[in-house]
Protein backbone atom coordinates (compact mmCIF):
# COMPACT_ATOMS: atom_id res chain seq x y z
CA UNK A 1 0.00 0.00 0.00
CA UNK A 2 1.83 3.51 -0.88
CA UNK A 3 1.92 5.64 1.70
CA UNK A 4 1.05 9.36 2.51
CA UNK A 5 4.15 11.91 3.77
CA UNK A 6 2.75 14.31 6.32
CA UNK A 7 3.05 17.79 5.11
CA UNK A 8 4.07 21.13 6.97
CA UNK A 9 0.37 21.33 7.99
CA UNK A 10 1.12 18.37 10.09
CA UNK A 11 3.88 20.47 12.15
CA UNK A 12 1.08 23.22 13.04
CA UNK A 13 -1.08 21.07 13.62
CA UNK A 14 1.69 19.07 16.45
CA UNK A 15 2.74 22.60 17.49
CA UNK A 16 -0.95 23.31 18.53
CA UNK A 17 -1.32 20.49 20.58
CA UNK A 18 2.32 20.86 22.43
CA UNK A 19 1.51 24.34 23.21
CA UNK A 20 2.02 24.84 26.98
CA UNK A 21 2.81 21.50 26.94
CA UNK A 22 6.43 20.98 25.81
CA UNK A 23 9.25 23.93 26.46
CA UNK A 24 9.55 26.59 23.88
CA UNK A 25 13.41 25.91 24.47
CA UNK A 26 15.92 29.12 24.21
CA UNK A 27 17.91 29.87 21.18
CA UNK A 28 21.52 30.59 22.40
CA UNK A 29 24.65 32.28 20.47
CA UNK A 30 28.48 32.87 20.97
CA UNK A 31 29.93 35.72 20.27
CA UNK A 32 33.40 33.86 20.93
CA UNK A 33 32.34 30.85 18.34
CA UNK A 34 30.97 33.23 15.50
CA UNK A 35 34.08 35.05 15.38
CA UNK A 36 36.15 32.29 15.44
CA UNK A 37 33.65 30.65 12.46
CA UNK A 38 33.09 34.16 10.90
CA UNK A 39 29.22 33.12 10.90
CA UNK A 40 26.63 34.35 12.72
CA UNK A 41 25.39 30.81 14.62
CA UNK A 42 21.95 30.40 16.24
CA UNK A 43 21.57 27.10 18.75
CA UNK A 44 17.96 25.75 19.42
CA UNK A 45 18.50 24.00 22.67
CA UNK A 46 16.69 20.77 22.53
CA UNK A 47 18.79 19.82 25.33
CA UNK A 48 16.61 22.14 27.65
CA UNK A 49 13.32 20.12 26.14
CA UNK A 50 11.42 18.01 28.62
CA UNK A 51 13.27 14.79 29.15
CA UNK A 52 16.36 16.22 28.20
CA UNK A 53 15.66 15.74 24.27
CA UNK A 54 13.70 16.62 21.15
CA UNK A 55 11.93 13.21 21.43
CA UNK A 56 9.26 14.12 23.68
CA UNK A 57 8.42 16.22 21.01
CA UNK A 58 7.37 13.83 18.62
CA UNK A 59 6.03 11.24 21.17
CA UNK A 60 3.72 14.09 22.83
CA UNK A 61 2.00 14.64 19.77
CA UNK A 62 1.78 10.76 18.73
CA UNK A 63 -0.25 9.98 22.04
CA UNK A 64 -1.88 12.69 21.59
CA UNK A 65 -3.46 11.90 18.41
CA UNK A 66 -4.63 7.86 19.93
CA UNK A 67 -8.22 7.14 19.55
CA UNK A 68 -10.07 6.18 23.02
CA UNK A 69 -9.63 2.63 22.49
CA UNK A 70 -5.46 3.06 21.63
CA UNK A 71 -5.41 4.92 24.97
CA UNK A 72 -7.04 1.98 26.75
CA UNK A 73 -4.75 -0.56 25.50
CA UNK A 74 -1.74 1.97 26.09
CA UNK A 75 1.47 2.17 23.81
CA UNK A 76 4.63 0.27 23.55
CA UNK A 77 8.06 1.53 22.65
CA UNK A 78 11.36 0.04 22.08
CA UNK A 79 14.60 1.83 23.32
CA UNK A 80 17.30 2.60 25.93
CA UNK A 81 17.60 6.02 24.56
CA UNK A 82 15.75 9.56 24.69
CA UNK A 83 12.96 7.80 22.99
CA UNK A 84 12.01 5.47 25.89
CA UNK A 85 11.51 8.76 28.19
CA UNK A 86 10.32 10.93 25.77
CA UNK A 87 7.43 8.12 25.67
CA UNK A 88 7.13 7.95 29.01
CA UNK A 89 6.91 10.99 30.27
CA UNK A 90 3.84 12.00 27.20
CA UNK A 91 2.01 8.69 28.53
CA UNK A 92 2.37 9.31 31.84
CA UNK A 93 0.79 13.15 31.36
CA UNK A 94 -2.09 11.59 29.00
CA UNK A 95 -2.88 8.85 31.49
CA UNK A 96 -1.86 6.07 28.69
CA UNK A 97 -0.05 3.40 30.00
CA UNK A 98 3.54 2.54 28.68
CA UNK A 99 5.50 -0.46 28.00
CA UNK A 100 9.41 0.00 26.96
CA UNK A 101 10.75 -2.06 26.05
CA UNK A 102 14.91 -2.21 27.25
CA UNK A 103 17.77 -4.51 26.16
CA UNK A 104 18.64 -5.97 29.73
CA UNK A 105 22.28 -4.26 29.35
CA UNK A 106 20.67 -0.50 29.14
CA UNK A 107 22.52 2.10 31.60
CA UNK A 108 20.66 1.90 34.75
CA UNK A 109 20.39 5.46 34.81
CA UNK A 110 18.53 5.58 31.83
CA UNK A 111 16.31 2.70 33.17
CA UNK A 112 15.67 4.53 36.69
CA UNK A 113 14.50 7.83 34.28
CA UNK A 114 11.84 6.09 32.23
CA UNK A 115 10.73 3.76 34.94
CA UNK A 116 10.73 7.46 37.16
CA UNK A 117 8.12 9.11 34.78
CA UNK A 118 5.95 5.85 35.37
CA UNK A 119 6.41 3.35 32.30
CA UNK A 120 6.73 -0.05 33.03
CA UNK A 121 10.13 -1.71 32.03
CA UNK A 122 10.31 -5.32 29.95
CA UNK A 123 13.79 -6.39 29.68
CA UNK A 124 14.94 -8.54 26.77
CA UNK A 125 18.30 -10.18 25.92
CA UNK A 126 19.68 -8.06 22.44
CA UNK A 127 21.49 -11.27 21.30
CA UNK A 128 18.85 -14.09 21.73
CA UNK A 129 15.47 -12.37 22.07
CA UNK A 130 14.07 -10.49 18.96
CA UNK A 131 12.64 -7.22 19.77
CA UNK A 132 9.95 -7.13 16.61
CA UNK A 133 8.25 -10.06 17.92
CA UNK A 134 8.18 -9.26 21.83
CA UNK A 135 6.30 -5.70 20.08
CA UNK A 136 4.27 -7.96 18.09
CA UNK A 137 3.36 -10.11 21.39
CA UNK A 138 2.38 -7.30 23.18
CA UNK A 139 0.79 -5.46 20.42
CA UNK A 140 -1.75 -8.57 19.78
CA UNK A 141 -2.36 -9.74 23.68
CA UNK A 142 -2.70 -6.70 25.65
CA UNK A 143 -4.02 -4.26 22.34
CA UNK A 144 -1.00 -1.93 22.65
CA UNK A 145 0.02 0.55 20.03
CA UNK A 146 3.63 0.32 19.12
CA UNK A 147 4.93 4.03 18.45
CA UNK A 148 9.23 3.88 16.48
CA UNK A 149 11.51 6.37 17.55
CA UNK A 150 11.46 7.80 13.37
CA UNK A 151 9.79 5.85 10.94
CA UNK A 152 6.32 7.83 11.93
CA UNK A 153 4.20 10.51 10.88
CA UNK A 154 3.26 11.89 13.96
CA UNK A 155 6.56 11.17 15.40
CA UNK A 156 8.70 13.55 12.84
CA UNK A 157 5.63 16.09 12.62
CA UNK A 158 6.84 16.47 16.10
CA UNK A 159 10.18 16.47 15.76
CA UNK A 160 9.82 19.80 13.21
CA UNK A 161 8.20 21.63 15.70
CA UNK A 162 11.56 22.55 16.81
CA UNK A 163 12.42 24.21 13.76
CA UNK A 164 9.17 26.20 13.47
CA UNK A 165 9.81 27.61 16.65
CA UNK A 166 13.51 28.36 15.53
CA UNK A 167 12.59 30.31 12.55
CA UNK A 168 9.73 31.55 14.50
CA UNK A 169 11.90 33.17 16.67
CA UNK A 170 14.88 34.04 14.22
CA UNK A 171 13.65 34.50 11.04
CA UNK A 172 14.44 32.88 7.67
CA UNK A 173 18.25 31.21 7.79
CA UNK A 174 21.73 30.45 5.23
CA UNK A 175 22.34 27.47 6.69
CA UNK A 176 20.49 25.13 9.01
CA UNK A 177 22.78 21.93 10.22
CA UNK A 178 20.74 18.98 12.34
CA UNK A 179 21.71 15.63 13.59
CA UNK A 180 20.57 12.40 11.60
CA UNK A 181 20.16 9.33 13.09
CA UNK A 182 16.62 7.62 11.53
CA UNK A 183 15.62 10.93 10.26
CA UNK A 184 12.45 11.66 12.55
CA UNK A 185 14.03 15.18 13.17
CA UNK A 186 15.84 15.50 10.02
CA UNK A 187 12.66 14.95 7.97
CA UNK A 188 10.17 17.14 10.37
CA UNK A 189 12.97 19.96 10.14
CA UNK A 190 12.70 19.64 6.22
CA UNK A 191 9.26 19.90 6.05
CA UNK A 192 9.21 23.03 8.58
CA UNK A 193 12.44 24.39 6.96
CA UNK A 194 10.91 24.40 2.87
CA UNK A 195 8.12 26.15 4.59
CA UNK A 196 9.59 28.89 6.72
CA UNK A 197 12.93 29.51 4.89
CA UNK A 198 12.90 28.02 1.43
CA UNK A 199 16.14 29.33 0.05
CA UNK A 200 17.88 27.11 3.46
CA UNK A 201 20.71 24.95 2.96
CA UNK A 202 19.53 22.07 4.65
CA UNK A 203 22.68 20.11 6.24
CA UNK A 204 22.07 16.50 7.96
CA UNK A 205 24.63 15.43 10.26
CA UNK A 206 25.80 11.84 10.80
CA UNK A 207 28.68 9.92 13.18
CA UNK A 208 31.28 8.99 10.50
CA UNK A 209 31.27 5.68 11.30
CA UNK A 210 27.30 5.18 10.36
CA UNK A 211 26.74 7.08 7.22
CA UNK A 212 23.85 5.08 6.18
CA UNK A 213 21.95 8.54 5.72
CA UNK A 214 24.92 9.60 3.19
CA UNK A 215 24.86 6.45 1.45
CA UNK A 216 21.23 6.45 1.33
CA UNK A 217 20.95 10.24 -0.30
CA UNK A 218 23.29 9.82 -2.38
CA UNK A 219 22.54 6.59 -3.98
CA UNK A 220 18.77 7.60 -3.82
CA UNK A 221 17.66 3.88 -2.19
CA UNK A 222 17.15 3.20 1.50
CA UNK A 223 21.13 1.58 2.64
CA UNK A 224 21.24 -0.73 5.91
CA UNK A 225 24.43 -1.01 8.23
CA UNK A 226 25.55 -3.07 10.99
CA UNK A 227 25.03 -1.30 14.39
CA UNK A 228 27.86 1.72 13.83
CA UNK A 229 30.10 1.98 16.66
CA UNK A 230 30.44 5.40 17.25
CA UNK A 231 29.69 8.00 20.64
CA UNK A 232 26.82 9.34 19.28
CA UNK A 233 24.76 6.47 20.73
CA UNK A 234 21.59 8.74 19.80
CA UNK A 235 22.80 7.99 15.97
CA UNK A 236 23.33 4.60 16.11
CA UNK A 237 20.24 3.87 13.89
CA UNK A 238 21.17 1.08 10.92
CA UNK A 239 18.53 2.74 8.26
CA UNK A 240 16.57 5.31 7.64
CA UNK A 241 12.17 4.51 7.16
CA UNK A 242 9.60 4.37 4.51
CA UNK A 243 8.48 7.75 5.95
CA UNK A 244 11.56 9.45 6.77
CA UNK A 245 14.38 8.73 3.58
CA UNK A 246 11.58 10.18 0.83
CA UNK A 247 11.23 13.63 2.66
CA UNK A 248 14.73 13.97 3.58
CA UNK A 249 15.99 12.86 -0.36
CA UNK A 250 13.53 15.61 -1.80
CA UNK A 251 14.30 18.52 0.80
CA UNK A 252 17.71 18.02 2.15
CA UNK A 253 20.58 19.31 0.05
CA UNK A 254 23.49 17.53 1.76
CA UNK A 255 25.15 15.32 4.16
CA UNK A 256 27.98 15.13 6.26
CA UNK A 257 30.05 13.42 8.77
CA UNK A 258 32.01 13.93 11.53
CA UNK A 259 34.47 11.72 13.43
CA UNK A 260 34.13 11.08 17.53
CA UNK A 261 36.93 13.19 17.94
CA UNK A 262 35.26 16.48 16.35
CA UNK A 263 32.37 15.58 18.44
CA UNK A 264 34.11 15.87 21.77
CA UNK A 265 35.73 19.13 20.60
CA UNK A 266 31.99 20.59 20.18
CA UNK A 267 31.23 18.83 24.19
CA UNK A 268 34.22 20.89 25.54
CA UNK A 269 33.24 23.81 23.70
CA UNK A 270 29.81 23.68 24.78
CA UNK A 271 30.71 23.09 28.39
CA UNK A 272 33.70 25.51 28.43
CA UNK A 273 32.17 28.56 26.38
CA UNK A 274 28.66 28.22 26.97
CA UNK A 275 28.22 25.97 29.86
CA UNK A 276 26.19 23.88 28.78
CA UNK A 277 26.09 19.74 29.00
CA UNK A 278 25.24 18.60 25.84
CA UNK A 279 25.59 14.58 24.70
CA UNK A 280 27.83 13.47 21.87
CA UNK A 281 24.80 13.04 19.53
CA UNK A 282 23.56 16.53 20.29
CA UNK A 283 27.38 17.37 19.38
CA UNK A 284 27.02 16.48 15.22
CA UNK A 285 25.54 20.14 14.29
CA UNK A 286 28.01 21.79 15.67
CA UNK A 287 30.86 20.00 15.02
CA UNK A 288 30.11 19.98 11.26
CA UNK A 289 30.32 23.46 11.11
CA UNK A 290 33.51 24.00 12.18
CA UNK A 291 34.38 21.33 10.22
CA UNK A 292 32.71 23.40 7.07
CA UNK A 293 33.13 27.00 8.35
CA UNK A 294 34.93 28.18 5.20
CA UNK A 295 31.47 27.73 3.27
CA UNK A 296 29.87 29.20 5.87
CA UNK A 297 31.40 32.94 6.04
CA UNK A 298 29.22 35.81 6.96
CA UNK A 299 26.27 33.17 6.86
CA UNK A 300 23.39 33.34 9.45
CA UNK A 301 23.69 29.48 10.70
CA UNK A 302 21.07 27.22 12.33
CA UNK A 303 22.26 24.63 14.90
CA UNK A 304 19.87 22.02 16.08
CA UNK A 305 21.37 20.92 19.69
CA UNK A 306 19.25 17.64 19.83
CA UNK A 307 19.94 16.03 23.67
CA UNK A 308 21.60 16.44 26.38
CA UNK A 309 21.53 13.44 28.31
CA UNK A 310 24.61 11.35 29.33
CA UNK A 311 25.36 9.64 32.01
CA UNK A 312 27.45 12.45 34.56
CA UNK A 313 30.86 9.83 34.68
CA UNK A 314 30.73 9.87 31.35
CA UNK A 315 30.64 13.22 30.74
CA UNK A 316 33.80 13.62 32.86
CA UNK A 317 35.84 11.12 31.08
CA UNK A 318 35.47 12.91 27.84
CA UNK A 319 35.70 16.22 29.06
CA UNK A 320 39.35 15.48 30.18
CA UNK A 321 40.16 13.57 27.27
C1 LIG B 1 17.13 10.41 18.51
C2 LIG B 1 18.21 11.42 18.56
C3 LIG B 1 18.86 11.88 17.40
C4 LIG B 1 18.53 11.35 16.03
O1 LIG B 1 17.20 11.59 15.68
P1 LIG B 1 16.49 10.82 14.49
O2 LIG B 1 15.11 11.35 14.49
O3 LIG B 1 16.54 9.34 14.78
O4 LIG B 1 17.27 11.13 13.26
C5 LIG B 1 19.81 12.87 17.52
N1 LIG B 1 20.15 13.36 18.74
C6 LIG B 1 19.58 12.94 19.86
C7 LIG B 1 20.02 13.52 21.15
C8 LIG B 1 18.58 11.95 19.83
O5 LIG B 1 18.02 11.52 20.96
Amino acid sequence: MPITLPTYQAVVDASKRLEGVANVTPVLTSRTLDNDIGAQVFFKCENYQRTGSFKFRGAYNSLAKFTDAQRQGGVVAFSSGNHAQGIALAASLLKIPAIIVMPTDAPAAKVAATKGYGAEVIFYDRYTQDREAIGQALAAERGMTLIPSYDHPDVLAGQGTAAKELFDSVGPLDALFVGLGGGGMLSGTTLSTRALSPDCTLIGVEPQAGNDGQQSFNSGVIVHIDTPDTLADGAQTQHLGQYTFPIILNGVNRIVTVTDEELVWAMKFFAERMKMVVEPTGCLGLAAVRKYKAELQGQRVGVMITGGNIDIEKLGTLLQS
